[in-house]
């Protein structure tokens, strides 16, 4: 299995980081994928790549939670990290209205900025969208034909709001470990979406899947997350792991053995 988003880079794995991907390979997670925050975190990101360089990728981009008044020259500064170290897709970025509206003409620039990235290095999107799907849409609209590849990550929309997405693309979806929690209604899209387009994620450290639910989160519980998926579409564990691993393998051309 592929974690295709997480952020073990981050503080909260600072004094167990080498025995958290030790866990996850003894979960059979073969690759995980590391999006970026902000400028300062593509140094914790990249000195996790290069301590695992086969077994992590990288993502590099502006969270739209660390989009304020200077997201210029925060973009200026990071365009040529781009070049420089190769990441297997743009992110992660977005738009996130749900804790503040503040910056919201803001988080559009930064996303048509940052989608015209993609399109330059011809390289996936990671995509953030909370309460912000209006925005996305009318952002990506001013692509029209040529608008890139991605995966709208943590999706937690409606099977409607799968459907507005699909009209601007044959996109990709990641499901997290919100697909096990009671209350949640991701799993009624999990047909719609279907196997072909599913990536699995665990946006660690949050958003632990049931059972471990409440706790850091971690690659390793992937495979709850696998298992889940599985139920819900009446299929095989091992059919899940293999189409799920075949749809990351494919959108962030990843070479992994
Ligand atoms: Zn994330």
């Amino acid at each position: 299995m592929i974690d295709s988003h997480s952020h073990i880079y981050c503080s909260d794995f600072d004094n167990d980081r080498d025995l958290v991907i030790e866990r996850a390979k003894q979960a059979a997670v073969r690759h995980i994928v590391l999006p970026n925050e902000n400028l300062e975190s593509i140094t914790q990101v990249m000195a996790l790549h290069r301590a695992h360089p086969t077994y992590t990728s990288v993502a590099l981009g502006l969270h739209p939670e660390d989009v304020d008044g200077d997201f210029m020259q925060q973009l200026t500064a990071m365009r040529p990290l781009l070049n420089e170290h190769n990441p297997v897709a743009v992110g992660e970025i977005g738009i996130d209205l749900y804790w503040d509206t503040t910056w919201r003409e803001q988080q559009m620039q930064a996303l048509d900025i940052q989608l015209h990235w993609c399109k330059e290095l011809q390289l996936p999107f990671i995509m953030h969208c909370r309460n912000a799907l209006d925005e996305i849409l009318s952002v990506m609209d001013n692509f029209g034909e040529t608008l890139p590849q991605g995966v709208f990550h943590s999706f937690t929309g409606t099977v409607q709001e799968v459907e507005a997405v699909r009209k601007r693309g044959d996109f990709y979806f990641g499901v997290n470990g919100i697909v096990t929690f009671k209350k949640s209604n991701v799993k009624e899209i999990l047909p719609v979406v279907g196997l072909d387009r599913l990536l699995l994620e665990t946006d660690s450290p949050y958003l632990a899947p049931v059972p471990n639910r409440g706790k850091r989160n971690e690659s390793a519980n992937i495979p709850h997350i696998a298992r889940f998926v599985a139920q819900q579409l009446g299929k095989d564990f091992d059919e899940v792991s293999t189409a799920t691993d075949n749809n990351s393998i494919t959108l962030f051309r990843l070479k992994i053995t």
